[in-house]
């Protein structure tokens, strides 16, 4: 039996933070003075966990963090991952969501040794308000060298992420549009969520799809196009078909009623959702010795109380237990 959730959700896609560290300081995700708060697992644990879940339906796995390419091992785990096999005896879907600061030297191997595709946090064009969003200098070119070694690695189309924060980036909206066009990479805006450490979020950050798509329209008019349903983008190509922007707008267009996601953290603690006010503690239950079957039955009972859906901007809203990267996004 499939892991499904109680409003008939089926839970297809897991993703892992393999590290609480993190090399950058985002604005709109970090206070900047506090470091990783949680530990990490060996990898041979996240590796039984996923096993498990992929013994339960899970058919795609996202690397995550903190900054997954920080974590020394992560090639050979991405290897291991790539030897197990979904309900249909098909390969994994395998990802990685980094800042691309390591990626240059790392795209080859971890293609190598299985990854099938990368995604890349960038939110801004601009070299010096690129070092201002992530408060380390000089991080552009080395992001650049990754998406370029990703390129030659195979792992394409990539996808670039964007949050946009009122304030900070929302002029970088037509650059993005040029370099997507340009490089050839699917730029993706992703609406600020109330998820960051330094609590600075409200309404008025948020700069929606609406929004994105009329100031786009300055440079060149995008036109949407399908898009598979549990798919959180909603995809655009501008107007002459060259060029793919995503929007992923949870705040303005929330997508809840589809997801297929739970997240494991770098502590072992299950979430199942972004805005979960508690956790389920997974490696709690692996170091008192519970076999698979425990496990997975842990799993299902977890999964069955998944969160409806999430209450950003509304009155009753509670903000998550844990911020974006001590979850891993
Ligand atoms: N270090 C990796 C990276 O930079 O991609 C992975 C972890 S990072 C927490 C994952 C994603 O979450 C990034 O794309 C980041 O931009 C996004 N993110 C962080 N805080 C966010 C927030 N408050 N709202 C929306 N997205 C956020």
């Amino acid at each position: 039996m499939h892991l499904t959730d109680k409003f008939g959700r089926a839970i297809t896609d897991l993703r892992i933070s393999i590290t609480d560290r993190c090399n950058y300081k985002c604005v709109y995700c970090r206070t900047g003075n506090e470091g990783a708060f949680y530990g990490e697992l060996p990898f041979a644990d996240y590796l039984r966990m996923a096993r498990v879940l992929v013994s339960l339906g899970i058919r795609k796995i996202r690397l995550t963090g903190g900054e997954p390419l920080l974590r020394k091992g992560i090639v050979e785990f991405v290897r291991e991952l790539a030897q197990l096999r979904t309900h249909d005896g098909e390969p994994l879907d395998i990802a990685i969501t980094t800042n691309g600061h390591l990626l240059a030297d790392m795209a080859q191997p971890i293609t190598d040794a299985g990854l099938n595709r990368i995604t890349v946090s960038m939110d801004a064009v601009d070299p010096d308000r690129f070092a201002r969003i992530t408060r380390v200098p000089g991080g552009c070119d080395h992001m650049l060298a990754g998406i370029r070694a990703a390129r030659r690695a195979g792992l394409w189309p990539l996808k670039v992420n964007c949050v946009l924060m009122r304030g900070f980036n929302e002029d970088q909206i037509i650059p993005f549009g040029m370099f997507a066009r340009e490089e050839g990479v699917i730029v993706r805006f992703i609406e600020f969520m109330p998820l960051e450490e330094g609590r600075v979020w409200a309404p008025a950050t948020v700069v929606t799809l609406d929004e994105i798509l009329n100031r786009m329209a300055e440079y060149r008019p995008l036109v949407e196009i399908p898009r598979a349903r549990s798919e959180t983008a909603r995809r655009y190509r501008f107007d002459d078909g060259v060029g793919e922007i995503g929007i992923i707008a949870p705040v303005s267009h929330p997508f809840c009623g589809h997801c297929s996601r739970i997240r494991i953290t770098s502590d072992g603690k299950i979430r199942t959702c972004l805005f979960s006010v508690w956790d389920h503690d997974l490696h709690e239950l692996m170091r008192r010795g519970a076999s698979d079957d425990e496990l997975a039955g842990f799993i299902r009972d977890v999964v069955s109380k998944k969160e409806e859906r999430h209450h950003i901007g509304e009155p009753d809203f509670v903000p998550a237990s844990r911020t974006m990267v001590h979850i891993g996004g």
